[in-house]
């Protein structure tokens, strides 16, 4: 999910790698290591945090090296510390591997490596391919064929990266579902996640696919796919400055980071979606489910978006798994003596896991007894520690203030909890098949959401001046409209406030003339007819209305200035693909007013403070 450099040929290495690993800074990280080949034998150097800490510790040796290779990473098994940062060797000490994605089986295979007698050093998912390779080369195989028979064994994702002391003069790197390019230099190659860490020195690159294998020398590099097949590749020119490429191209992380949603739902739903089961495996859960799925009650305790994300919880939890649930700011959970039985499950949301005031609520949930459970993104963080079970959204990192792929992430793992509850708890193999069906197209639907991002900035542009915002939505899209009005909040520093959309009749409605605009999430669902009749109540006091709409509603144009429209899923997915637009109009709001989007004013990305 994070980074990878490696270089081969006639110049020093290490410098090269460690400003590598710079321009691979934007897409965030917890710690960061390098592995290098000098004066016959191998060298780690791995340090938690920055790379500028990785850098002083270099400092303090004077290495030369012309084959290496670097990586930062973001935590998804195990803790961020020394051990777990990458490289991590084989037991002989003479192969390093760089790893990102996440390995799905490594449980399996680690089992088994420890059978032959293979240890474990760190608590990653990576580790398993050190030994996995090291167990075929063993067998007499070079490096490259052990290198594929790993990865035919391996389930998951990766961008790898392999060097071995005995076949000093290349990099074996491998591609799937993270990204890999080979850059071409004059007598130097380079390989990288991302072509940032290398423009300094080439703009000549190869894109590697999925499925293909490559093994890199300082003068050639010879690319197969990873059933020995060779193959031919293009090389492509970049004609990109690294001014320009600094956050991945984007201007700024928030941008990204909306863009990025359909890999991130991806990633959270990889390998715990089951279709033909109509179900979903979550590991974090295994030990509790019992306790779980016979819980009275549960609570789901947050602060923000995270909140949000547990509203949409709360319908989801009662109405497919028929379990009565309650949401609960955590900042008042904590101080109000709430009432909990040992017979609860809680779950606790957080982005950083370190929210302040959530964790507090969920160290006073376990002293009550209950079952105290995290959701959250950065593994490792305090209230993955503190919960007593939990899973992690594997949003990747969100560097943004506002929050936007790490919500999406969050009603993913909380669909899939869903699901997990609901088929436990007596929902027919075709309904679970049927949401899981719909789960797995979310990605494409995002990805076609996105397209409209030239219409939403146009929207943007007709709004940008507005001095307040009402934000309607019924049943699952509430939350959503509670969400869109508090990114538009953050960043772009317009009043906006979200409503159940027939609560507007009970107050707000004295609020809206030609100034106030509304935006209705409005798909055509069970509440439908119910929402077209507020707007109509909008349009009748002249409130000028933007409406995200179903593909297949004509009918909406007629009624609304602006429609944004999506594709359909089922009601319970639908915050998924409505909070899309939301993220998108806000932010091209908060640009057009020439506004610091990815820090906002007053703001702090994790609240560690009360
Ligand atoms: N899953 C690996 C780990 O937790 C790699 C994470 C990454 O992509 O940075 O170490």
């Amino acid at each position: 999910m994070c980074g990878i450099v490696g270089y081969v040929g006639e110049k020093n290495c290490i410098p090269i790698l460690i400003n590598g690993l710079k321009r691979l800074e934007y897409r965030g990280y917890d710690s960061a290591g390098i592995g290098f080949f000098s004066l016959g034998s191998t060298h780690v150097i791995k340090s938690k945090g920055k790379v500028s800490l990785l850098e002083e510790k270099l400092n303090s040796h004077v290495y030369e090296s012309h084959l290496g290779i670097g990586h930062t990473r973001w935590a998804t098994h195990g803790v961020p510390n020394e051990v777990n940062a990458h490289p991590h060797f084989n037991s002989n000490n003479n192969l390093l591997i760089i790893h990102n994605g996440i390995i799905e089986n490594y449980q399996t295979l680690k089992t088994s490596l420890k059978n032959m007698g293979y240890s474990f050093i760190s608590e990653t998912d990576s580790e398993v391919i050190a030994h996995l390779i090291d167990s075929f080369l063993k067998k007499g195989n070079e490096l490259l064929k052990s290198v594929r028979l790993a990865l035919s064994e391996v389930e998951g994702t990766y961008g790898l990266a392999v060097i071995y002391e005995k076949e000093p003069d290349k990099i074996i790197a491998a591609r799937k579902g993270s990204p890999l390019v080979l850059g071409i230099g004059e007598g130097e190659n380079f390989i990288a996640s991302d072509v940032s860490a290398i423009l300094a020195h080439t703009n000549q690159v190869v894109y590697m696919e999925d499925g293909e294998i490559v093994e890199v020398f300082k003068d050639k590099f010879i690319t197969r796919t990873i059933h020995d097949e060779e193959i031919q590749k293009e090389v492509h020119e970049i004609s990109l400055s690294l001014d320009e490429i600094d956050k991945g191209g984007y201007s700024h992380f928030m941008l990204k980071e909306i863009i990025e949603q359909p890999d991130s739902v991806t990633n959270s739903m990889r390998g715990r979606l089951l279709l033909d089961d109509g179900n979903a495996k979550l590991g974090g859960l295994d030990n509790v489910l019992e306790r779980l799925s016979n819980c009275k009650r549960i609570i789901i305790s947050a602060c923000g978006t995270s909140w949000h994300a547990g509203l949409v919880g709360e319908y989801m939890f009662e109405q497919y798994a028929h379990i009565p649930t309650e949401v609960e700011y955590a900042s008042e959970f904590r101080y109000r003596s709430p009432i909990i039985y040992p017979d609860d499950a809680i779950f606790f949301i957080s982005q950083s896991g370190e929210t302040a005031d959530t964790l507090a609520a969920m160290k006073e949930a376990k002293t009550k007894g209950a079952l105290a459970l995290g959701i959250c993104n950065v593994v490792g963080s305090s209230i993955a520690r503190e919960s007593m079970s939990g899973v992690y959204t594997h949003a990747g990192p969100e560097i943004g203030v506002a929050s936007t792929k790490a919500f999406t992430s969050q009603l993913v793992v909380l669909a899939l909890i869903t699901l997990l509850l609901a088929r436990k708890r007596g929902m027919k193999l075709d309904e679970g098949k049927c949401i899981a069906e719909h789960l797995s197209k979310i990605p494409e639907q995002i990805t076609k959401i996105l397209e409209l991002n030239s219409q939403i900035e146009f929207i943007a542009s007709e709004f940008q001046d507005a001095k307040n915002f009402l934000y309607l939505g019924r049943g699952f899209n509430f939350p959503v409209a509670l969400e869109g009005a508090l990114k538009l909040k953050e960043i772009s520093y317009i009043h906006a406030e979200g409503y159940p959309a027939a609560e507007m009749k009970h107050g707000p409605i004295a609020l809206i003339d030609e100034n106030m605009p509304a935006v209705f999430i409005a798909p055509k669902d069970s509440t439908y007819d119910k929402i077209i009749s507020n707007i109509q109540e909008v349009k009748a006091r002249k409130g000028r209305i933007i409406a995200i709409a179903s593909e297949s509603d004509s009918e909406i144009d007629h009624l609304v200035d602006y429609t944004i429209k999506i594709p359909d899923t089922t009601s319970m997915l639908m915050p998924l693909l409505t909070v899309i637009p939301l993220q998108l109009l806000a932010y091209h709001i908060a640009v057009k007013k020439g506004l610091n989007v990815d820090q906002p004013r007053n703001l702090a990305k994790s609240v560690t403070v009360e």
